[in-house]
């Protein structure tokens, strides 16, 4: 059933590739295929697949942020996950990854409590759903991060130690998760954009507690 909803929906987000306008998905394989690779260097133990200067990767992302539309994640899922799988292999030498637990950057501001939207976790959600269903071995998606302290956008913070400062203390584990995570899990900590790496360092920071045996941090763009 299409909803009023839905419909304005459609209207702002309509459905055809952002890139050539053909009716379809937001992004067409076509597309997909021109957006570069990130060029600039990335802090370590951070990964991204696209160079967040490209102007299709910019508008598409917005539209997961704020058009509450998740189809960018079910995109992207098997690119990421297909890096994930590259990254465990060359960097961690891991051929069969067991115990990996993937976690997404809580969303930020009030948004969060009226929310049932997080981007960063439509994002795992779909990676995880990708792995578990085409791969058939099992990843979980876990959510243990909560936002503790109010923070700017950090899009919005100029400078890198700005930016630090900003997210500075922002995340904490959930009570009920302390006892949760696996044993020797492997976190791979998922979020939809980095700049200096400050929102995926504070997350590791704040995971730590749980003991994981590898964290490592990947978004959609840098
Ligand atoms: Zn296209």
């Amino acid at each position: 059933m299409k909803s009023l909803l839905y419909k304005v929906i459609s209207f702002f987000f309509p459905h055809y590739c952002l890139g050539c306008k053909k009716h379809g998905p937001i992004i067409c394989t076509k597309c997909l295929a021109t957006i570069p690779p990130p060029e600039r260097d990335l802090p370590r133990g951070i990964y991204a697949l696209f160079d967040y200067r490209d102007p299709l990767i910019k508008k598409a992302l917005w539209n997961l942020k704020y058009g509450n539309v998740s189809e960018l994640a079910e995109i992207v899922a098997p690119l990421m996950h297909n890096e994930i799988i590259e990254i465990l292999s060359e960097e961690y030498a891991l051929l069969e990854a067991k115990n990996i637990v993937v976690v997404p950057i809580p969303t930020s501001g009030d948004k969060t409590k009226k929310r049932s939207y997080n981007h960063a976790y439509k994002i795992a959600e779909a990676v995880v759903a990708y792995q578990n269903k085409i791969i058939g071995q099992h990843w979980q998606l876990v959510d243990p991060l909560i936002k503790i302290k109010k923070t700017q956008r950090q899009a919005m913070v100029k400078g890198r130690d700005k930016r630090i400062k900003n997210i500075q203390g922002a995340f904490s584990i959930k009570k009920e998760f302390l006892n949760k995570i696996p044993v020797d899990a492997f976190f791979i900590i998922v979020d939809d954009i980095t700049t200096t790496g400050a929102s995926i360092n504070e997350a590791m920071r704040a995971l730590k507690p749980l003991n994981p045996r590898h964290m490592f941090g990947i978004t959609i763009a840098h």
